[in-house]
């Protein structure tokens, strides 16, 4: 939105702002503030930053864990949740060294350094990226005081019953399991809702494809935005979700996108889909080629199948995001790749034909991801997989053109599965990390925070006696 201090400032007596707000990314992919007022914001921030504890970020690896962020005032936009009016603006972390240098792990440094590796390697000088939001909708009274856990957890379809319908006799307008895709009024309910945040993010400059209701009939629907740069979408994934949960809120409704809320329903997931282009031209078109795409282009799948095991540790980072990755419910088990089939882990879409659309989706990432870090990691295997020419079909990668799940189970066995918990995702990824190394992007200290992490996750689940448990052990 700026470009020097000046039009802040100008901006700030114009719209009679009283608040600036920084916002920093965790290792996580979460969000952290600090406000200041308006009075304080003046060329010496930008120059020298504002102190931090970086360990309570994530960041361990780090010598000392002082750091400090320097807000990047291009990203400014007025808050619309804050009653007192606020600017907030996303902000970059540094080291405390003579020079303040950026610090290597800072997952937007991070994106930033994968986006000028790319052209580095003269593959290419852009890479377009476009993440699918799929999230739950959820009444908040009833979901989080009234409902019991065990309930949500194992018994679903009483919890859906209890989930703010009162007259749960009449099922008249109710949409049924897995039943919700394109569902219209009066059973779309969510649709105002959907209709808001989608004006609130033209608002701030993120434009909307589409919003539908999802195929999870408990509430489950789906936001896509305009594809855009790296880092670009990954500041814009996150201002979408806060945009989405601060208006929830509003709305006396809770949303989760975690990947797999509700047993028995479709999870929800954040495929994104991706594009190459050189001095414009799309790298990943042929006529000619398997379903319209290069030879570049399958070598980039082939990278991504390659690497598939790995990348799952930075795009679905959580315990739940292995739940939603089972049979049935058009998320990925299998690696492999294939036209408009969604049991596969690259899709590419069938109606994309004209060469400028042309691209594919990896399917099993989910919004539990860091941003920054999984649409970089996915750039990285794509690369990798064009430098060393690993052709996904002698790989045994497909294409597969059927449903994997309508397959005899022989010729399923055949192909290779994804991790099935967050603990082999990490142990995948610690097997398999130089190609996050290539071109500086990756640092192995973000590596190591990132398992020590996932792996603290795992444990505190891993610990626990499941309800389920009770079910067949008690
Ligand atoms: N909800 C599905 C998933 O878990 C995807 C449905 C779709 O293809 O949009 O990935
Ligand atoms: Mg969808
Ligand atoms: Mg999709």
């Amino acid at each position: 939105m700026f470009e020097d201090i000046s039009q802040v400032v100008n901006f700030c007596e114009k719209e009679g702002i009283k608040i600036i707000d920084f916002k920093v990314v965790d290792l996580a992919g979460r969000w952290h503030h600090l406000s200041i007022p308006v009075e304080r914001f003046n060329e010496k921030i930008l120059e020298d930053g504002i102190g931090f504890d970086g360990s309570s970020y994530g960041f361990l690896s780090v010598e000392k864990s002082d750091m400090i962020f320097k807000p990047d005032i291009r990203t400014g936009f007025i808050d619309p949740f804050c009653e007192v009016p606020t600017l907030s603006m996303i902000a970059d972390i540094y080291q405390i060294t003579d020079k303040n240098e950026r610090f290597q792990s800072d997952p937007r440094y991070i994106a930033e350094k994968a986006e000028r590796y790319l052209k580095k390697t003269g593959i290419a000088d852009e890479y377009i990226i476009g993440p699918e939001f799929e999230f739950y909708v959820f009444d908040h009274i009833s979901f989080i005081n009234k409902n019991n856990h065990q309930e949500v957890y194992i018994d679903t379809e009483q919890a859906y019953w209890n989930n703010g319908n009162k007259n749960y006799q009449n099922l008249g307008y109710k949409v049924e399991f897995q039943k919700g895709y394109h569902v219209d009024l009066p059973k779309d309910i969510t649709n105002d809702f959907r209709s808001k945040i989608t004006r609130q993010l033209e608002d701030l400059g993120i434009s909307v494809k589409y919003h539908h209701h999802e195929v999870g009939g408990s509430g489950q629907v789906e936001i896509e935005t305009q594809f855009g740069r790296l880092r670009e979408m990954a500041d814009k994934t996150l201002i979408l979700k806060y945009v989405v949960k601060n208006l929830a809120i509003q709305e006396g409704k809770t949303v989760t996108f975690m990947p797999k809320p509700l047993y028995g329903e479709a999870g929800s997931g954040m495929h994104v889909h991706m594009q190459l282009f050189k001095d414009g031209k799309p790298v990943f078109y042929d006529e000619k080629g398997y379903s319209g795409l290069s030879e570049t282009a399958l070598y980039y799948i082939g990278g991504i199948l390659k690497h598939a095991p790995a990348l799952l540790a930075f795009t679905n980072p959580s315990t739940n995001s292995y739940k939603r990755l089972v049979p049935g419910y058009e998320a990925p088990v299998s690696i492999c790749f294939a036209t408009a089939n969604r049991s596969s882990v690259i899709r590419i879409p069938g109606y994309a034909k004209k060469p400028e659309k042309k691209r594919f989706e990896f399917r099993p990432s989910d919004a539990t991801a860091n941003p920054y870090l999984a649409f970089s990691a996915l750039l990285l295997a794509g690369i990798d997989g064009i430098i060393n020419k690993i052709d996904p079909v002698k790989e045994g990668y497909g294409p597969y053109d059927v449903n994997i799940f309508d397959l005899p189970e022989e010729e399923r066995n055949k192909i290779k599965s994804l991790p099935k918990s967050l603990d082999e995702a990490a142990d995948a990824l610690e097997r398999d990390y130089e190609f996050l190394l290539a071109g500086g992007v990756f640092t192995k200290e973000l590596i190591t925070d990132h398992i020590r992490r996932i792996r603290e996750d795992a444990r505190k689940i891993n610990i626990i006696p499941h309800p389920m448990e009770y079910r067949l052990y008690y």
